[in-house]
């Protein structure tokens, strides 16, 4: 079925004058401006498949053309792989470590033309372009350290002369899915625990962004290469979603590790489960923060605004709801309108902006498509709704920062339920904190949750067993962005999975529990008798 798509599609043939402002981005990573670019990499580079075009959603224009993984190399791609981690899982855990701190210093040099590649492809702004490569780095650092710190446990035997081990082993090969968000770090969460673990790792990133990916896996090859290591360990298909489709249902991969929508979540959590494989799913959030009347508003409003307008709405941990307590509510909205007003909006390159564009323009339909549904149920706007029309904004994917009060606080209603990923925030009036917390947990998602107050009280319900549901909880911290230290992931349609730090490497290895015997007797556990009388 792959095959037969994939050969009745068309090429992409449109020409394409580049700005200096892409050429120098792209010279820097050694990103070809002139010639199509190769999309995969097993140890060597290639692809003849379809062409991917990247566009830049400041512009418009067409960065690079790179050419796409066959249903054939993908499947030499993924041999390569397994025959990698053959080889990857015998090299002892610190030596891996050693490698994943060279990728660390080599990902370090290019930190600032990387994180400009990720304003100019994905179109955040400059400092997070960049702290996407520094979450790069400092989970390399973080893998560094696991590579000597893995360790399984030694269990008490109830039987004379006997240990019982659990033992952790490489899995093999794991495939990391990617969404468009985050092009770069989200790979590093994945490949820096993968490769501490043993394991040979295959990215398939976003078809939107093969610019990063093809840059960040340059960056890896040279650095395997320069110790003769496989380039397999670190493999990379572009393509569309029927690649994506392809890996979760092939039995060479133990692993899937998917970043995306809850809509996609759910198809590849379901084909990797029917055929008993691994998966990890990190998907769509609808994070809330609720403000009480005794928090300190000159920490919470900042806070407020970028987990609601930075990155264009655009991270799975953006705050979409925020629930007011009565008594504060319009001196909130009053102050965060101020702020929303002086947002600066442009071109994600320059150092000034705040608000770069939405990455694609399916992204600003389901902008515009939200705004309708405000509309339709009455919801009162307060700021926003509309696209950037004025030059040379038209040419981009810009929208305004929107906050809406839709009349009804009912949850069923789609607007409190969906994420849409753009600069929505959603706002409903509370009384009690106990009303608050119902609403924040009565959503399908549980990624991110904020609780502004000073109360230890709040505090106290917040973080127990009738507080939030979700995977984060957070206290006088906004919903947005997250450190590497803890393990990372959300509940309920977010899909459960944990990535990062914290224990999330246990699910990149295989556990054994090994009973040995030390002794020369061999008795059967809880007393059973098997024993023949001769
Ligand atoms: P998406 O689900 O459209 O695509 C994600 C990836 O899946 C892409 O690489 C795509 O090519 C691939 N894909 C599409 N259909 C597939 C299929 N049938 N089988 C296998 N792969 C397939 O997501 P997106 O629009 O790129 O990203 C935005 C979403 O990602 C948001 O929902 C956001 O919240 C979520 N996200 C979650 C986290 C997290 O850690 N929880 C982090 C970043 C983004």
């Amino acid at each position: 079925m792959l095959a037969s798509r994939v050969l009745l599609r068309t090429r992409i043939t449109s020409s394409r004058h580049l700005s200096t402002r892409a050429a120098t981005i792209l010279n820097a990573l050694d990103l070809s401006t002139n010639t199509e670019i190769p999309g995969v990499y097993d140890g060597t580079w290639g692809g003849s498949g379809d062409l991917l075009e990247s566009k830049c959603p400041t512009t418009g224009e067409v960065l690079g053309r790179v050419r796409t993984a066959s249903p054939k190399e993908l499947h030499e791609a993924l041999d390569k792989t397994r025959g990698a981690c053959r080889y990857i899982r015998s090299v002892p855990a610190p030596k891996r470590g050693e490698i994943l701190r060279q990728v660390r210093e080599a990902l370090a040099t290019k930190r600032d033309e990387l994180g400009a590649l990720v304003s100019l492809e994905m179109g955040k702004i400059k400092t997070e372009g960049q702290g996407e490569v520094q979450e790069f780095v400092d989970i390399c650092d973080y893998g560094v350290g696991l590579s000597r710190m893995m360790n399984g446990r030694v269990v008490a035997s109830e039987r004379p002369g006997h240990s019982i081990l659990e033992v952790a082993n490489p899995l093999g090969v794991v495939s990391v899915l990617t969404a468009f968000n985050f092009p770069v770090a989200v790979y590093g969460w994945n490949f820096a625990l993968s490769l501490a673990a043993g394991n040979a790792t295959i990215w398939k990133p976003s078809e939107t962004t093969p610019l990063c990916a093809v840059a960040v896996t340059k960056i890896i090859a040279q650095v395997l290469e320069n110790n003769g290591i496989p380039g397999a360990v670190s493999a990379l298909v572009t393509g569309d979603k029927y690649i994506g489709e392809a890996i979760t249902e092939s039995k060479d991969v133990d692993l899937v590790s998917f970043t995306g929508s809850e809509h996609v979540g759910r198809i590849v959590g379901k084909t990797v489960q029917s055929r008993f494989g691994k998966v990890l799913l990190e998907l769509g959030g609808n994070n809330a923060s609720i403000i009480m009347p005794d928090a300190d508003m000159n920490l919470a409003l900042p806070a407020v605004f970028f987990g609601a307008v930075g990155t264009a709405g655009q991270r799975c941990t953006s705050t979409r709801r925020l629930y007011l307590h009565s008594s504060i509510a319009d001196e909130f909205l009053t102050k965060l309108q101020k702020l929303y007003s002086s947002v600066r909006v442009g071109d994600p390159l320059t150092a000034s902006t705040l608000l770069g564009p939405l990455h694609t323009s399916k992204g600003v339909s389901t902008y515009a498509a939200a705004i309708d549904h405000l509309r339709s149920i009455g919801a009162d706007i307060l700021t926003g709704g509309e696209k950037y029309l004025n030059s040379p904004l038209d040419k981009g994917n810009f929208v305004q920062p929107t906050i809406a009060i839709p009349k009804s606080l009912n949850t069923t209603d789609k607007i409190w339920r969906t994420e849409t990923f753009a600069p929505v925030l959603n706002v409903g009036i509370f009384d009690e904190l106990e009303q608050a917390i119902e609403w924040n947990n009565n959503v399908p998602q549980g990624l991110s949750s904020s609780l502004w107050t000073r109360d230890i009280r709040n505090v106290g319900k917040w973080i127990g067993p009738a507080g939030s549901d979700a995977g984060i909880v957070n206290i006088n911290v906004g919903t947005s962005g997250a450190e590497i230290g803890a393990a990372f992931g959300g509940n309920k349609s977010t899909g459960w999975g944990r990535e990062s730090g914290g224990d999330a490497w246990k699910q990149y290895v295989r556990w054994s529990a090994c009973t040995i015997n030390f002794s020369d007797a061999a008795p059967l556990a809880q007393g059973v008798d098997f024993s023949v009388d001769a």
